[in-house]
Parts: structure tokens; C-alpha cells; sequence
């Protein structure tokens, strides 16, 4: 059983839940990549591998989302992400494994191979793939869609937010936590003093804190921010943070609550580039010096990103005598060889820009 529901009986009762990836994921010693870097305690949380198909951290929010899905009959569940969203293929690949179609509603992003890979492993999937550019045309085509779908199936698609980062999602950041806790428990690595990890829509890191309070543990978690400052800001996160912990109050009232700080909320700024999705120097020789050390694949958009944040600190000193545990967030298996058959001429024809240039 999972951390979360041996530890609140009320919310096993009351959350929708499936098994669909493999826990606990496990904790690396870095110790060649933190000789690198001057790092004594350096440990990653290989969440590469949540999954068989398509690993990363997206698939322990699924697993509270499908499981909602399956809980109220849906045929469909209908998601939202940029043109090479891990979460809309992570999507894509857990609801054809418990036999639901997945329909992905995308957004125009800059080109990498990431996002080839994945359209065409979400294609591969089954998935239902449409592209909303300019992205205006988004809300009139969700509208559609719905409504096509509600008059075929007798009940509308599930809606999971980008990112799947609603309180139903992010429990499963919540258990993330309590499991790391587990772990340092059984002594697989100290209390980190501090994680770090990449944010998005910010599931991730609000999951973390929560989950870190309820363990009694001690750790900061540094959020790297790597899209836009309008999708990912303060504002934003106190709210999504605020609707999670009624939600968690409302699913069991005994749940032990962090208090929200605004300064408590500081994103780091200084890793994200030009663009969501457009590679750092910075996040490229992240990639290369994890690879050579620790044979990890990591990726340009967020992971790439968020360990440069944590080189250049421990470069500067910044990390001396502390437990620093990286959250590798990205998809850990190769994928090449399930899509290396497939033609990009099988994808809606306004997904052919995103091969037809560099
Ligand atoms: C989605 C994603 C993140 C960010 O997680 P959020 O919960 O959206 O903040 C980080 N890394 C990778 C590889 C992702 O796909």
C-alpha cells in the first residue's frame, strides 16, 4: 500500500486511486557527479522510472487522476500540455493501459527531439492528438470536443488540467514525500536539506511541501522555474497551494497542515532561458555531466535546467556540508525503439511543421 493511505486511513476511503507505475522509485548516491561539483552528499530520486513504458513525474499524479476517471465511469480523459508535453503522453500511455481513450489538446512549443518522441509515442498510444495554434483557438475547440464526445459516449471526457496539477494530482507528490521519508528511514540516504527540482505548473513542488511537512521532515525544496513567470508565479502557487490543503482538510480533517508563507515561496529565475522548452548552455552541460557520471538521461526543458541551478550552486559554495537530493523528473526509459517505425505522416497534418525543420 502506498505511504499516504497507510498513514491517513480516511483518505485511502476517500481518493480515487490505481496502481499504474512502480514504488517506491529509487534513491542513487550520486557520488561521481557530486565529486564533480564538490558535492560530499549528493543523492538523486530516480523517478525515471515510475513507470515501464514511460517513466517521469507525471505518472504518480496519474495514477490519483486515471483512478478518478475509472471511479466515475469516464470513457475518455481529455488533457492539456505544449506540443511535446511528457504529461500529455504520460497521459497518452496509462489511460490505454486501463483501456480509456486520451485525448490531448496541444499548444504550439518550441521544436527538440524530446517533442518529436513524444507525439510519437503518444500517437502510438492512441491518443487523440489536436493542435491549438494560435492558441486562442483552444477554449471554442475544448468546447467542441466535449460536446462531440458527451453526445457519443453518454458522459464528457475527465478534464486533467497541464501538468495534472490539480489537489487530485498532486496527492501524488504528497506520497512522494511521505515514500522519500520512508527511505531515510530505512537509511537509504539522510534527511536531505535540500531538493531540488524543476517547475512547471507547479504539482511537483506543492506536492513536495506539503508531503515534507506531514513527514515531520525539515527539508527546503528549491523550485527552479522553467516556464513562463505568467503560468508559474507566486500568486499562482499560493492558490493552488491553498485549494490543495482544503482539499486534503475536506478528505481527512486529522491531515497535519503547513502553514502558507509568501516568503517561503521563492522560485529560482536565473535557469530558465529565453524560453519554455528552448535549451539553456547552462542545462547542456547539466545533461552531459550527468550522463558521464551517473548515466542518467536528462532533457533540455526541465531537468537540464533545474540541475544547472544546482551545479552553479554548488560551484559558488552555496551547498557546503549539506544532504542536496536532485528530483530527476524525466522519463528514464528509451523510447526510440517503439516509435522507430513510425512515420510522422500518421499525426494530424498540422503537427508536420514540428519534423519538417531542425
Ligand atoms: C512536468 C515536468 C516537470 C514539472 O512538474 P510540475 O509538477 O508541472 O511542476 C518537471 N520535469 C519534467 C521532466 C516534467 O515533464
Amino acid at each position: 500500500m502506498i505511504p499516504l493511505f497507510k498513514q491517513y486511513p480516511h483518505l485511502r476511503e476517500n481518493l480515487p486511486y490505481i496502481s499504474l507505475g512502480s514504488f517506491p522509485t529509487p534513491v542513487i548516491e550520486a557520488e561521481k557527479l557530486g565529486a564533480s561539483i564538490g558535492l560530499d552528499r549528493l543523492y538523486i530520486k530516480n523517478d525515471g522510472v515510475t513507470h515501464h513504458v514511460f517513466g517521469g513525474n507525471k505518472i504518480r499524479k496519474l495514477e490519483f487522476l486515471i483512478g478518478k476517471a475509472v471511479r466515475n465511469g469516464h470513457k475518455e480523459v481529455m488533457t492539456f500540455g505544449g506540443a511535446g508535453s511528457n504529461h500529455a503522453t504520460a497521459t497518452a500511455v496509462c489511460a490505454r493501459q486501463v483501456g480509456l481513450r486520451s485525448i490531448s489538446m496541444l499548444m504550439p512549443q518550441a521544436i527538440s527531439s524530446t517533442l518529436q518522441n513524444n507525439l510519437l509515442m503518444s500517437h502510438y498510444h492512441g491518443a487523440e492528438l489536436h493542435l491549438f495554434d494560435p492558441p486562442e483557438t483552444l477554449i471554442p475547440g475544448v468546447r467542441r470536443i466535449l460536446g462531440e464526445y458527451k453526445a457519443k459516449s453518454g458522459i464528457a471526457p475527465l478534464l486533467i488540467p497541464f501538468g495534472g496539477s490539480n489537489p487530485t494530482g498532486i496527492m501524488g507528490f504528497v506520497n512522494a514525500a511521505l515514500e522519500l521519508k520512508e527511505q531515510v528511514d530505512a537509511g537509504l540516504l539522510p534527511e536531505p536539506d535540500l531538493i531540488y527540482t524543476a517547475v512547471g505548473t507547479m504539482g511537483t513542488l506543492t506536492g513536495l511541501r506539503i508531503g515534507i511537512h506531514a513527514a515531520g521532515m525539515k527539508t527546503e525544496v528549491v523550485p527552479v522555474r522553467v516556464i513562463d513567470e505568467t503560468s508559474a508565479n507566486v500568486k499562482k502557487y499560493m492558490n493552488l497551494f491553498r485549494r490543495t490543503l482544503s482539499f486534503l482538510k475536506k478528505n481527512d480533517p486529522s491531515f497535519p497542515l503547513p502553514l502558507i508563507r509568501e516568503n517561503d515561496m521563492k522560485f529560482r529565475h536565473d535557469f530558465f532561458g529565453e524560453e519554455y522548452g528552448k535549451s539553456t548552455p547552462e542545462g547542456m552541460e547539466a545533461i552531459a555531466l550527468m550522463k558521464e557520471n551517473q548515466g542518467l538521461p536528462l532533457e533540455g526543458t526541465y531537468t537540464g535546467k533545474a540541475l544547472a541551478c544546482l551545479i552553479a550552486d554548488a560551484r559558488k559554495g552555496k551547498l557546503q556540508g549539506k544532504t542536496v537530493l536532485f528530483w530527476d523528473t524525466y522519463n528514464g526509459n528509451d523510447i526510440t525503439n517503439m516509435i522507430k517505425d513510425l512515420d510522422y505522416h500518421e499525426l494530424p497534418s498540422e503537427f508536420y511543421p514540428y519534423f519538417q525543420q531542425a
